[in-house]
């Protein structure tokens, strides 16, 4: 029998590395990037078409590479970055395994110009498939530009298994926001089909962060500060009523290297012990400062996952230093549920000891609706048709546990309610007169209402997604979801990426009882509205979550029926401006309470807001 066993051509080993190194655009964009940082570039453009797809062009004004570097740069395990073994565990580099270039020119057509300071000519290169393919010289600016184009042209295979735009596109940013966190102090621009996406000028950690994440950030940041033998954490965590359901703002750097850390991660949600609502994950961005020798970032191909020598002891570290920039905020203390003299936010695990009395709420009163007694009355519906005088007696009973002074509960939030309790009239007549009274708005936008410890406020655009999304989590989980046929189907036109994502989630969608269905391409049909809602049209409804998907507020992950949703119950909720009435703010302050997290609205916004007593007090000193 002959030999079988062959060495693979170079362009074969190439290619299978390449798997490792290059799985995506976002990847080529990263490993360009720290190129670039590594060559101590202070001005990077990067720019990219078709989500990095067809070009993925990165420019630097870095330190640039001689003719023979150029050359020798995309063979495999070239680097200049580490000498020997030894090296390894003092990396202060981003990149150092002297892959990724060799990798990327596997898989992809590259044109690179390069020139140092020392010479007058830099030097263009061209390869393909590993090899070259062109080198000259040629005239250019110090620094670096490399142009990959067609990504993955040889490998049809993994060509197809490249996501839509809107997925790749989503991944370049995320990779270049890490980077652009990480490194405040270079300029850094990115632009997808000639259309500029981020212009980051040269600054600091907190302007950055706000250049990345919006202006409305900038006020919700606390300082993060300590410095120990073992690591020097410095960074920002977003107040705790900031924190939202979906994650996407945490953020860790280990000396200036982005990395995934779920331990670390924990630390810092336990450090806001209680402070969050349930689910919900506050931002952060904090960055550590070690010792390089007491970090292996070599446990991982793409170098997001870090290993530490000693993590219990970080733990420690930031969790304490966590909770101390929350103390120093007076986070701690003004939301403290454990204390007794605290002001009292009513929160989820304590209003959902009140489930009885509830059912006696109607569950799918509408604000909106002046007469009509339920959005629906479909067999299936969640509604009970209740009307207002019986919704009335519900509000009664909702207190009507602790008339009797049987308030051995330890519930803050029906404490609360024992003012209120004991002004009760017998009549109805009276309730209503009592109830006139009870509550105002504020700017047509806050509900205001009087408590034992203080002045109670409630967002009532917030109260009420949270109502609307608690009534279409309740129906889809009970599969109680009813669908109303509506009289002249809606005609919608989408095209592109808009179209994908409706044909996409047309199943989630009809769950909800929203039904669609496309009728030839790009024109769908909605043919029935969920049960619950009125005074809402579907394109409203599909606008708010193709917006929402935009960004990112709905990835089609496992959490889709919940983002669903939230979306619905953001488009659907009374909008600032309204006026209401006694009764539209008794309805939604009685079904706000029946919920099981009336604290916080789907997206983790505050709802309610007690200002104390004492606080009033004081004003009047
Ligand atoms: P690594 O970054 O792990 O060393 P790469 O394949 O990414 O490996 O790059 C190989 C080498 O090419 C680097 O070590 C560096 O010397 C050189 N190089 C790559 N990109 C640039 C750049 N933008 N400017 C200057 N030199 C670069
Ligand atoms: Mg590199």
């Amino acid at each position: 029998m002959s030999d079988i066993i062959q060495l693979l051509p170079d362009s074969v080993a190439n290619q299978i590395a390449a798997g490792e190194v290059v799985q995506r655009p976002a990847s080529v964009v990263k490993e360009l990037l720290e190129n670039s940082i590594d060559a101590g570039a202070t001005e990077i453009k990067v720019i990219v078409k078709e989500a990095g797809k067809n070009l993925v062009q990165v420019i630097d004004n870095g330190k640039g590479m001689s003719d023979t570097d150029a050359r020798m740069a995309f063979e495999r395990h070239a680097t200049s970055k580490i000498r020997e073994a030894n090296d390894l565990f003092s990396i202060t580099t981003m990149g150092f395994r002297g892959e990724a270039l060799a990798s990327i020119a596997a898989v992809a057509l590259v044109e690179m110009k390069t020139r140092t300071a020392g010479e007058e000519l830099g030097t263009h290169i061209e390869i393909a498939g590993s090899s070259v393919i062109s080198q000259q010289p040629v005239q250019c600016a110090v620094g670096t530009q490399i142009a990959v184009k067609n990504l993955f042209f040889n490998i049809p295979a993994r060509r197809r298994f490249l996501k839509r735009n809107s997925t790749e596109l989503r991944n370049i940013i995320n990779e270049f926001q890490r980077i652009a966190l990480a490194n405040p102090h270079i300029d850094l621009e990115l632009h997808h089909n000639d259309v500029p996406l981020f212009i980051l000028p040269k600054s600091n950690y907190r302007q950055r962060i706000v250049h990345l994440v919006g202006k409305s950030v900038n006020n919700q940041l606390i300082n993060v500060e300590t410095r120990t033998p073992l690591i020097t954490i410095n960074g920002f965590i977003g107040k705790p009523e900031t924190a939202r359901k979906k994650t996407g703002d945490q953020f860790f750097f280990v000396n200036n290297r982005y990395m995934r850390h779920p331990y670390f991660h924990k630390a810092v949600m336990t450090a806001y012990e209680k402070l969050l609502p349930e689910g919900a994950a506050p931002a952060y961005f904090l960055f550590f400062e070690v010792d390089p020798e007491i970090i292996d970032v070599n446990i991982h191909p793409t170098k997001t996952e870090i290993k530490f020598e000693d993590e219990p002891a970080i733990w420690h570290i930031l969790s304490a230093a966590i909770r101390e920039s929350l103390g120093k905020n007076n986070i701690v203390p003004s939301i403290d549920f454990d204390t007794d003299d605290s002001i009292d936010i009513p929160v989820a695990g304590h209003a959902a000891e009140i489930v009885e009395p509830v059912i006696e709420v109607d569950p799918t009163f509408n604000p909106f609706e002046q007469e009509k007694s339920s959005f629906s009355s479909g067999g299936g519906s969640v509604s009970s048709g209740k009307n207002k005088k019986e919704s009335v007696e519900g509000w009664e009973q909702l207190y009507a546990g602790f008339e009797k002074d049987e308030r051995q509960s330890s519930n803050d939030f029906y404490e609360e309610t024992e003012l209120v309790q004991q002004t009760i009239p017998a009549s109805e007549g009276e309730d209503r007169a009592f109830r006139s009274e009870r509550f105002f708005q504020l700017k047509n936008k806050y509900i205001i209402t009087a408590v034992k410890s203080g002045l109670m406020l409630i967002d009532q655009k917030r109260a009420h997604e949270r109502v609307l999304f608690e009534l279409f989590m309740d129906a889809v989980t009970s599969e109680r979801s009813t669908s109303q046929k509506t009289l002249f189907p809606e005609e919608l036109y989408f095209g592109g990426e808009d179209a994908a994502l409706l044909r996409d989630i047309m199943g989630e969608l009809h769950v909800f009882g929203l039904e669609v269905k496309e009728t030839e391409e790009g024109k769908f049909l909605v043919y029935g509205l969920p049960g619950h809602l009125e005074n809402i049209s579907g394109s409203d409804i599909i606008d708010g979550i193709l917006s929402d998907h935009k960004t990112g507020e709905i990835d089609l992950g496992e959490k889709i029926r919940e983002q669903i949703s939230a979306s619905m119950a953001k488009k659907a909720a009374i909008p600032y401006g309204k006026v209401m009435t006694q009764e539209e703010m008794t309805e939604l302050f009685d079904r706000l309470f029946a919920c099981s997290e009336p604290a916080y609205s789907p997206s983790g916004k505050i709802i309610v807001t007690i200002i104390g007593n004492e606080d009033i007090d004081k004003l009047f000193i």
